[in-house]
C-alpha cells in the first residue's frame, strides 16, 4: 500500500489511452493544452496527501500502511464529515471547481459495496468477491477512477430495448467464458481523460427485456475499444488576470465510447441482474448527491465572500438592499452548509457502510441547484456591468492606456482601479465566463437533473405523518 506522488500519477496517464480532442488523438494528455490543465487541476489531490496541512485529513493510517481517505469505508456520521470536509478543502484548493478523481469513483465503489452485499445474499457472492479485490487494488494503487453512468439514452420516453437503435445504453454484445464483450455509449463522463479507472454503472432501473443492459464493470483507460471523446468546452488560452479560475482550473468530460470493449470476469460487478441495476444506480446517487453538496460549499462561500467584497469596493455595503442581498447569499450557504452536515450525522448504517441521510442530501441537492442562478444573479447585480465591459490585463500594462485604467476604474476608498478589477475579474470568471456557465449546467445537471433531486426527496419525505395530522386537525 503506497500513497502516489504528482509525478507518478502524470506518469500513469501516459499508457496509450485513446483520447481525441477536436478530431485529433491526443498523443500525451499531460502535455496537451487543454487536457494538460485538467491533469495540473486533478494534481491537488496528490499534492494534498503530502502537505502537512491537510495529511491528517487526507490519509489514513493503518498500521504501517497510508491510503487515501477517500478509499476508506464509512463507518458512522463523523467518518462521513471527515469525507465531506476533505471534498470541500480540496474544492477549495480548485478555487471552487471540484477535484473528483477520488471523489466519484469512491462514490461509485461504496455504492458496490453495498450492492455486492445484497446479491451476496441473494446467493451470488461472486460479486462481492470481485468487487472486494477491485476496491483493494484502487486503494492499495492510490488510482483516479471515472464513472461513467449517464448514457447517451436517445429517445427519453424509450426504455433501452425501444430505441431506435440497440446502442443508446450500454450492453453486453458477447457473453464469453473468461467475461463478456459491452458496446454502447456514456455522455458527460467527468475526469475520464486522466484517470486510471473507469467504473461503469446502469443509468436506471432495467425490465425483464433489458437484461443485456443490466451491466456494471470496471476496466483500465486503455483498455482496446474505449475511446473518449472530449468536450473543448472552456478550452480557449485564458490569462490569469482576467480569469483567475478558469486559466488555472479546469475538468474535462468526454463522451466514452465503448467500441466492443472486452470485460474480464473479475472485472463485471453485474451482469443480467435486472432487479438490482435501479438498486445500484440510486445507490450511487445516495453518495455521489452528498460528494456533490459538500464541494458546492467553497462555490456558495465564494459567491458570499465576492458578493461582501464587491460592494466594500463599490462602496455600496450600506445600502440597506446590499444588505438584504447579502443576507440572502450567507443564509443560502448555511442553509446547504447545514443540511448537509445533519446529513452526516444522520447517516443509516447499510450492509457494512454509513450511507448519509437520502431525504436531506437531496433536499440539500436540490436547494442549492435551485436556487444557485439566483445567487449568481445578487453578486452579478452588485458588481455592475464591467463584469463583461472592462478593460483588458494588456490596457492596464500599456503605456497609451494604462493611465486612463488607473484613472477612471478606481472604486470606494482603498480600493485603486487594479483591486476593483481583480476582484471584479474573479466575478467575471465565476459568472459570466464559460467557465461561469459550465458551474450554472454543473448545478443544474450533475449528480442528476432537478427532478430527479425533487423525485427521491418526494419519495423520501414522511407524508403519511403529515397527512394524518392534516387529516386529524381536519376532523377528517
Ligand atoms: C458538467 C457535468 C458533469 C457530469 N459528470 C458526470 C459523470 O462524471 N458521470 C456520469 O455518469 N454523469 C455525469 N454527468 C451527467 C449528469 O448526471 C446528467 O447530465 C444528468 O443526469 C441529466 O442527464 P442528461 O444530461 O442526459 O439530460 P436529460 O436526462 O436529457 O434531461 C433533460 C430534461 O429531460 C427531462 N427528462 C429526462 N428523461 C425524462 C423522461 N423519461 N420523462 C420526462 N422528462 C425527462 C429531465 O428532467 C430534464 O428536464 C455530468 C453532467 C454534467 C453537466
Amino acid at each position: 500500500m503506497a500513497l502516489r506522488t504528482v509525478e507518478q500519477y502524470k506518469a500513469s496517464l501516459r499508457d496509450g489511452r485513446a483520447v481525441f480532442f477536436r478530431g485529433e488523438k491526443v498523443p500525451d494528455v499531460t502535455t496537451h493544452p487543454v487536457i494538460g490543465l485538467a491533469v495540473e487541476h486533478a494534481s491537488i489531490d496528490y499534492r494534498m496527501a503530502e502537505d502537512p496541512q491537510y495529511r491528517d485529513l487526507a490519509v489514513i493510517k493503518d498500521g504501517g500502511s497510508e491510503y487515501s481517505r477517500y478509499f476508506h469505508i464509512p463507518q458512522n456520521g463523523d467518518d462521513l464529515l471527515k469525507r465531506s470536509a476533505l471534498i470541500a478543502a480540496s474544492t477549495r484548493e480548485g478555487a471552487t471547481l471540484v477535484v473528483l478523481i477520488k471523489e466519484i469513483g469512491t462514490d461509485a465503489l461504496l455504492a458496490l459495496h453495498i450492492i455486492g452485499e445484497r446479491l451476496a445474499a441473494a446467493g451470488r457472492p461472486e460479486y462481492r468477491e470481485r468487487i472486494d479485490k477491485f476496491h483493494r487494488h484502487c486503494r492499495d494503487n492510490d488510482l483516479a477512477v471515472a464513472v461513467a453512468q449517464t448514457d447517451v439514452k436517445g429517445d427519453r420516453s424509450l426504455g433501452p430495448t425501444q430505441q431506435e437503435h440497440p446502442d443508446y445504453y450500454v450492453r453486453v454484445v458477447e457473453e464469453r467464458p473468461d467475461g463478456v464483450v459491452v458496446r454502447g455509449a456514456k455522455v458527460h463522463t467527468s475526469v475520464s481523460t486522466n484517470t486510471n479507472e473507469v467504473i461503469v454503472l446502469p443509468t436506471r432501473a432495467m425490465r425483464a427485456e433489458d437484461k443485456a443492459y443490466a451491466i456494471a464493470f470496471a476496466v483500465p483507460m486503455n483498455t482496446p475499444g474505449l475511446k473518449m471523446i472530449a468536450s473543448p468546452h472552456g478550452g480557449t488560452k485564458k490569462n490569469a488576470f482576467e480569469h483567475p479560475i478558469s486559466a488555472r482550473h479546469k475538468m474535462m468530460e468526454t463522451l466514452t465510447v465503448f467500441d466492443d470493449v472486452f470485460v474480464p470476469k473479475d472485472r463485471i460487478f453485474l451482469n443480467g441482474e435486472i432487479d438490482f441495476a435501479g438498486l445500484l444506480a440510486l445507490t450511487f446517487v445516495r453518495f455521489h448527491r452528498f460528494t456533490a453538496v459538500s464541494y458546492k460549499l467553497p462555490l456558495l462561500e465564494l459567491l458570499a465572500g465576492a458578493g461582501y467584497a464587491i460592494a466594500e469596493a463599490n462602496g455600496i455595503s450600506r445600502a440597506g438592499h446590499v444588505r438584504d442581498k447579502l443576507t440572502h447569499l450567507a443564509a443560502y450557504h448555511t442553509t446547504v452548509r447545514g443540511l448537509i452536515e445533519h446529513a452526516a450525522r444522520t447517516c443509516t448504517y447499510e450492509d457494512g457502510v454509513a450511507v448519509p441521510n437520502t431525504l436531506l442530501t437531496n433536499v440539500a441537492k436540490y436547494h442549492f441547484a435551485h436556487n444557485y442562478h439566483q445567487g449568481v444573479q445578487i453578486v452579478q447585480d452588485l458588481a455592475g456591468g464591467l463584469l463583461v465591459t472592462a478593460p483588458a490585463e494588456e490596457d492596464l500594462k500599456s503605456e497609451a492606456t494604462r493611465e486612463y485604467v488607473l484613472k477612471y476604474m478606481g472604486g470606494a476608498k482603498g480600493f485603486d482601479a487594479e483591486k476593483r478589477l481583480r476582484l471584479l475579474n474573479l466575478i467575471s470568471d465565476l459568472t459570466s465566463s464559460d467557465f461561469g456557465g459550465y458551474q450554472e449546467v454543473l448545478a443544474v445537471h450533475a449528480e442528476g437533473g432537478l427532478e430527479a433531486e425533487k423525485l427521491q426527496a418526494y419519495r423520501e419525505y414522511d407524508f403519511k405523518t403529515v397527512a394524518s395530522y392534516a387529516r386529524k386537525l381536519a376532523g377528517v
